[in-house]
């Protein structure tokens, strides 16, 4: 996989402390750095030149070393007040998806970790293309800020549930949850955002001992390791043992209830007794599940399951003392799946337009 080519330096790339350092390499007082800082996060402008309490000449400076964002929205799909679907076009010509989903009370912001996936589930779109690389903080950070240009106010809620594993990027991830984690920027709290794995089981070690509060998302999709490494491949390397007992580590460690993903898939794994198999798993490490009605996409042959059977599956989950929800994909209708905006703008091999 070729890495994350820097044309220019991307601002929303640093943290603070970097952006202050830089300003001492150059002898401009340190506290422009703070200046600056709340022009791009809390002012969210777009333009150096509309930081108005800098002098030009600093402006100047700015624009000639850094790129204030390095993510474009290309495309727009959905109408205002619900589901909307965003084509983030990055400055190597590459494209990823984000995702704008607003609640009664709050507004979530589905964001991209890389350009594809190298862990080919069978129903995910973004793996069919394989990756071609991973996204920068810049890039990520990048993805938020123009959520916020559409939404015109922060989201409450960040997830990693865009295009990507978010735990095979892990410390460009890292650096972008600091970012967008620091109290004087857009200050959105670990336990606000969420990062949904595969179940990519070194992540999930490593991230449990940062010492952070965020959210973690695993995405199970079957109760036995025959169905799920043919599901998921990464099964065959990380079977359901030894990602339960990560995940209940997490768990311990952290004190965050762990969520599951669930997608139901007609006839494959919607059946009752299945139910009762991920009632087991669950309930062994004290996680909740939320369930995903598969979103049909041209390569996988499953369905999406029957209504009734969501009910059913959801009523034991339920009686087995499991927290779940539902999904309720209002977004089929705008390409919601995971990277199907993007092939669809693309082109089936994911080749920039
Ligand atoms: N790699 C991470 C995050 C990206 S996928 C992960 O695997 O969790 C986000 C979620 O969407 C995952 O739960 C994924 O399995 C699910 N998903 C992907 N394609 C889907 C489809 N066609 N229908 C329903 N859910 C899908």
């Amino acid at each position: 996989m070729a890495e994350a080519t820097e044309l220019m330096n991307e601002a929303t790339g640093l943290t603070f402390e970097e952006l202050e350092h830089w300003m001492g390499e150059h002898q401009i007082p340190r506290y422009r750095a703070r200046q600056v800082w709340h022009w791009m996060y809390r002012k969210t402008v777009r333009e150096w030149d509309a930081m108005r309490n800098l002098s030009a000449e600093l402006r100047a400076q700015l624009a000639g070393e850094f790129r204030l964002r390095p993510a474009e929205c290309r495309a727009l799909e959905g109408i205002s007040g619900e589901t909307r679907k965003m084509l983030v076009g990055l400055a190597d010509g590459e494209a990823v998806e984000a995702v704008l989903i607003p609640a009664a009370d709050r507004v979530t912001v589905c964001v991209s970790s890389q350009v594809g996936c190298r862990f080919r589930c069978a129903f995910c779109a973004s793996g069919q293309m394989g990756v071609s690389r991973n996204l920068t903080p810049g890039e990520m950070v990048g993805e938020v800020l123009l959520a916020i240009d559409q939404i015109g106010a922060h989201p409450d809620n960040v997830v990693f549930m865009g295009m990507g594993e978010p735990l095979d990027n892990y410390d460009a991830l890292l650096k972008a949850l600091r970012i967008l984690n620091d109290g004087e920027g857009l200050a959105i709290g670990a336990r606000r955002m969420t990062i949904s794995t595969c179940g990519w089981v070194p992540g999930i070690e490593r991230l449990k001992a940062e010492g952070l509060q965020v959210e973690l998302s695993v995405s199970l999709h079957a109760p036995d390791d025959d169905l799920r490494s043919r599901l998921m491949p990464v099964n065959r390397r990380y079977p359901l043992a030894s990602l339960m007992a990560a995940c209940g580590d997490y768990s311990r460690v952290t004190g965050r209830i762990v969520t599951f993903e669930y997608t139901l898939i007609r006839g494959l794994n919607d059946r009752p007794d299945q139910a009762q198999a991920v009632v087991r798993w669950v309930r062994s490490i004290g996680g909740r599940v939320n369930l995903i009605p598969l979103s049909p996409v041209p390569e996988f042959s499953g369905e999406a399951p029957t209504p009734a059977a969501v009910e059913a599956f959801r009523t034991v989950l339920e009686r087995g003392g499991i927290n779940t929800t539902v999904r309720r994909s209002k977004g089929s209708e705008i390409s919601a799946a995971c990277g199907q905006l993007r092939r669809r703008v693309c082109g089936a091999r994911g080749d920039a337009p």
